[in-house]
């Protein structure tokens, strides 16, 4: 294209967008359009980050596991998570009960752990479903 062409914006649309990636090649941009592995468009990275993917939807799209891996992690979170409130719940019914020689309520339990009625709610209906029966949740 002669340079004439390129010192005025007062043409067609091709012209506009030819001059408009001019300009942008000129300022680095280059580096930064890349063409998306999953779906071939064109897209602009806008961090210094290196991206594969226009999207969200097409880096899922190219790595089905990893939806997958995402939700093992959740489940396996969660179960560690349980484990620890559970072993904390039973610490804390057997410091109450060798100070007091008695069993503690749910509030005196929930007031020593620090631990929300929603938690300990949740955690008893997991030992229900679980084991038929709370156990730990279990105060006397
Ligand atoms: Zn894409």
């Amino acid at each position: 294209m002669p340079d004439d062409l390129l010192t005025s914006r007062n043409d067609g649309p091709d012209i506009i967008l030819y001059w408009d990636v001019r300009e942008f090649l000129r300022e680095g941009g280059a580096s930064r359009l890349k063409e998306c592995a999953a779906c071939q468009q064109y897209f602009v990275q806008v961090t210094a980050r290196v991206t594969r993917f226009c999207s969200q939807p097409c880096r899922l799209k190219a790595n089905p596991t990893r939806k997958a891996n995402n939700a093992t992690y959740q489940h396996r979170h969660r179960e560690a998570r349980r484990r620890r409130d559970l072993r904390r719940i039973d610490d804390a019914k057997k410091q109450y009960r060798a100070t007091w020689g008695a069993a503690p309520t749910v509030s005196d339990l929930l007031k020593a752990l620090d631990m929300s009625r929603h938690r300990w709610n949740a955690l008893c209906q997991w030992e229900e479903q679980t084991h038929g029966q709370q156990r730990v949740t279990h105060l006397h």
